[in-house]
């Protein structure tokens, strides 16, 4: 099985390529996380490194943007102990392949500052997922995953470091606090995807109107990117997002033109 790989459904919303530098579980212990339900081998909190040999090779041929990562977290606590993570970016950023990293992992990502500085043609970016502005409400729903404070912290370190940052919203699961965290990440984020909160019943009792608008109001109002997910798409009336705010290629960072090995 190839390491890095096309995600399919609703995963191809986010990238073009995928690794997966993790397997088998993630520290983060999130309630709502979605890789238990799918990972027939059984999901646990511990995280396996996976073996990044052939990492080389599939790199050299990989021209679109490659996400990091669908299963687990890229900096679940378990990257300071295996550092697998460090190991992929550094054979990706060697080969100049387009990388866009995601993780509710915080200030973790800036022990790897050095790799993101003099990406190739900057086709790298960090990104945070944001659910909760409380913490209260995050060490409830993602016991070990880094604090809001800390998530945010780690955008403002990014964009001052002249980094690309985006972040991701979802799951939704409290308007209020998807809305309070964006309004909080807006100096330091460059992109926004927003969605919703799919999977669980409870979801149908949010007025998803209400929030979309919201939500792309004030990322419009700040001049920022934005792709609205497919999910939430529906809730708006007709002609309301423009074909760029749908587009899933909005947000993908230009491809590899050209082979060329840097180190
Ligand atoms: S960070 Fe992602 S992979 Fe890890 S537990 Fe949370 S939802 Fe699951």
């Amino acid at each position: 099985m190839s390491l890095i790989y096309e995600p399919k459904g609703k995963a191809r919303e986010y990238s073009p390529l995928a690794l997966n530098v993790y397997s088998g579980g993630c520290d983060h212990q999130c309630t709502y996380c979605y890789c238990s339900g799918i990972m027939r081998g059984g999901w646990s909190d511990a995280p396996n490194p996976r073996n990044l040999l052939a990492l080389t090779k599939e790199a050299a041929q990989a021209r679109r943007q490659i996400l990091l990562s669908f299963m687990s977290d890229p900096y679940c606590s378990a990257e300071r102990t295996h550092r697998k993570t460090r190991e992929a970016l550094g054979v990706l950023r060697s080969y100049g392949c387009s990388v866009a990293v995601l993780t509710k992992g915080g200030t973790r990502c800036l022990d790897d500052l050095n790799l993101f500085h003099g990406w190739q043609d900057g086709r790298v970016k960090i990104g945070a997922t944001l659910t909760f502005n409380s913490s209260v409400h995050s060490r409830q729903w993602e016991p070990g995953a880094a604090d809001p404070g800390d998530r945010i912290d780690a955008l403002r370190q990014l964009h001052a470091a002249g980094i690309k940052t985006w972040a991701s919203i979802e799951p939704v699961i409290i308007p209020s606090e998807s809305l309070a965290i964006i309004e909080a990440s807006l100096p330091y984020v460059d992109a926004y995807k927003v969605g919703r909160w799919n999977h669980d019943k409870r979801s149908s009792a949010i007025d998803w109107s209400e929030f979309g608008k919201s939500s792309v109001d004030m990322i419009r109002s700040a001049c920022k990117q934005l792709y609205v997910k497919i999910d939430l798409q529906p809730y708006f009336e007709p002609g309301y997002l423009t074909a760029e705010e749908i587009s899933m290629e909005t947000l993908t960072l230009p491809d590899r033109q050209q082979e060329r090995i840097l180190v």
